[in-house]
């Protein structure tokens, strides 16, 4: 069985969504510390402590390194972070706003998987959300180009699109148009409600579903509504500290992992077991 950390290893970002969870109040990110890193890579590596505390034979361990934006780093940091992950028998992956995937060819072969986070290909759409850089934004066309580019550079990386169903969105038919590009894996996530932004009701929700109909019924689609996603996650923050999200206005964090190890750091979060198994029982998306 495989399971993900997902580390949210920056917090800065070129953009600026209404709904982003990933606020730490730009607190000392450790990215930038060999030593650290080394350190957490070092624990995550150890399967036998986290196939202990879930109770299932975990084989396979994958990194999902996400932010923030992970590629605004600097690439000694970023690729060397990647580069290391995988020299240590991690799987490895990306999520990525894809603002400044094309910058970064060198590193795709060293992902399994590349996430591309997509809302809307509608101008006005991005730019009400906030996913945007200034006057640009990730259009049709220039998805088009990144995923030849992927491609090229690495054929057998996976290709995912994560897309926030949120307010602004809603009546959009973004998975009939995101399904054309073929992807691996599609992950429809309803905004979550957090610190003051509320999320979507159900019939906007609903309605979402039913727009994009048949195009979400497909088996590379994965739908997660709020209760999938509390507690359900292996997340780390910037501070290397195992997070978890339940509560609309805070998270509860562990130690951070390098300082006090996997083990002491896992018995200090919540996550709950069966939904937990339910996601990675099915091959850790
Ligand atoms: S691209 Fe992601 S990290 Fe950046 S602001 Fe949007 S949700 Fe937050």
């Amino acid at each position: 069985m495989q399971i993900v950390y997902n580390w949210h290893i920056t917090e800065h970002c070129n953009y600026s969504c209404n709904y982003c969870f990933a606020k730490w109040n730009k607190a000392a990110e450790i990215c930038s510390n060999k030593e650290r890193v080394d350190k957490i890579l070092e624990e995550l590596s150890k399967k036998d402590i986290i196939s202990k505390r879930i109770g299932e034979n975990i084989t396979r361990v994958r990194i999902n390194f996400a932010g923030g934006e992970p590629l605004i780093l600097d690439r000694s940091i970023f690729d060397k972070t990647v580069m290391c992950a995988k020299k240590l028998s991690f799987e490895t992956s990306l999520i990525t706003n894809g603002f400044l995937l094309e910058f970064h060819p060198e590193i795709f072969k060293y992902l399994d998987m590349i996430g591309i986070s997509i809302d809307s290909f509608d101008e006005n759409v991005c730019k009400n959300i906030g996913r945007c850089s200034g006057k640009n934004y990730l259009s049709e066309e220039k998805l088009s180009k990144l995923v030849k580019k992927i491609k090229l550079n690495n054929p057998i990386a996976k290709i995912k699109f994560n897309t926030v169903v949120s307010k602004n969105n809603y009546s959009s038919n973004i998975i009939e148009q995101l399904q054309a590009y073929k992807p691996d894996r599609i992950k429809i996530l309803r905004q979550f409600p957090f610190k003051g932004e509320k999320g979507i009701t159900d019939e906007q929700f609903e309605q979402f579903l039913s727009i994009n109909g048949k195009f979400i019924e497909k088996k590379n689609v994965v739908i997660e509504d709020k209760n999938d996603i509390t507690q359900s996650y292996l997340m780390i923050d910037p501070q290397g500290r195992f997070f978890q999200n339940g509560n609309e206005n805070f998270y509860t964090y562990s130690q951070p992992i390098f300082e006090v190890g996997l083990e002491h750091a896992l018995s200090q979060i919540h996550f709950n077991k069966e939904k937990f198994m339910s996601r990675y029982g099915q091959g850790g998306v």
